[in-house]
């Protein structure tokens, strides 16, 4: 399999207002603080955690749509960090973004033909691909052309975000980011479009970064999942390796909070004392430690870096797993 994306050490930190009425003292959020990681073409990876901890910012930085404060992205082998734009923009085709509120992000005053070719005229493609192309869009989608002249307030969640993600591949990307794509959907409908993404992805050949804050969505899409706290990834590996036996007290809470279907097996809830921290104001340390059951002095001063927790690729940043060295 091949490498398609490439994050290395990637960090977004954003000034904001100290919280002093008194003092102009600024602070900084380090929204994204030190995040690596690769992604395969054909492949989903699931990028899970609170609102809060970066997951976000982290897809925003890869589109450039934020510049990274430090780091490096790697694209089909090419660092992209510096590009600007008609570089950039070239690589917009390549690489499409489908938002969490189909609503807010679809333009009130155009119909739908307007919304899914709008992609193709900035890129200059014919009218009578376009059109064909509209067409082949709305079908794979589940709309059909008489939707065309309709404008978005005619249309369920559901449905707009099917024109959301027709959109998001009218230019053929490769690599789609898809930021919490069906959490404003009713959980009747979410199954639908996660299930209709699935399909997209093997009849276009797509590779997906699936942002979510709810472990059990990005279950069945995901290939590998990478868990967020805070600004960096906390765990990540295989989804069935991570999801049975999950390493990190921080991801074992979040899956002991997914209701189980069976009611016959009895799961123990691990509760995560207290709020989200401040994202600018850290614990020092292990960034959960003021929230973990299970946290000793060390955890106070020194962040566990990720390390090796299985021999099928799972890490997890805790001092507390055992790491685990493959033998050659
Ligand atoms: Fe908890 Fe300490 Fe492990 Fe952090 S390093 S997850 S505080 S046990
Ligand atoms: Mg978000």
């Amino acid at each position: 399999m091949s490498t398609l994306l490439e994050v290395k050490d990637l960090k977004k930190h954003f000034p904001v207002k100290g919280d002093s009425l008194f003092t102009k003292e600024m602070k900084t959020v380090k929204a994204v603080d030190g995040v690596s990681f690769t992604v395969n073409k054909g492949e989903t990876l699931g990028l899970v955690g609170e609102s809060g901890c970066g997951k976000s910012t982290t897809g925003r930085t890869i589109l450039k749509l934020v510049e990274p404060t430090s780091g490096e992205i790697y694209f089909r082998g090419e660092n992209i960090t510096s590009f600007q734009g008609e570089k950039m923009r070239k690589l917009r085709k390549e690489m499409q973004i489908i938002f969490q509120d189909p609503y807010a992000s679809l333009n009130p005053r155009k119909t739908i033909e307007q919304i899914i070719t709008e992609p193709m005229k900035i890129f200059n493609i014919p009218k009578r691909d376009r059109n064909k192309k509209l067409n082949r869009l709305l079908d794979v989608v589940g709309l059909s052309s008489y939707h065309k002249v309709r404008y978005p307030h005619e249309f369920s969640g559901g449905q707009r975000q099917r024109i959301g993600i027709a959109r998001a591949l009218a230019l053929e990307p490769e690599l789609v980011i898809c930021d919490e794509p069906v959490s404003a959907l009713d959980v009747s409908i979410q199954a639908q479009v996660v299930n209709l993404m699935e399909d997209l992805q093997e009849e276009f050949n797509l590779t997906y970064i699936f942002i979510a804050h709810d472990l059990s969505v990005v279950h069945h899409i995901s290939d590998r999942v990478a868990v967020m706290y805070l600004g960096q990834i906390v765990e990540t590996g295989q989804v069935d390796e991570l999801y049975k036996n999950p390493k990190h007290p921080y991801t074992q809470a979040l899956l002991s909070a997914i209701p189980e279907a069976d009611p016959t097996i009895q799961k123990e809830r691990i509760v995560v004392k207290g709020d989200l921290p401040s994202p600018s104001n850290p614990p020092q340390g292990c960034k959960f430690h003021t929230r973990c059951p299970y946290a000793e002095e060390i955890c106070r001063t020194v962040n566990p870096a990720l390390k090796q927790v299985s021999t099928g690729g799972q890490q997890a940043a805790c001092h507390f797993v055992k790491e685990v060295v493959e033998e050659y």
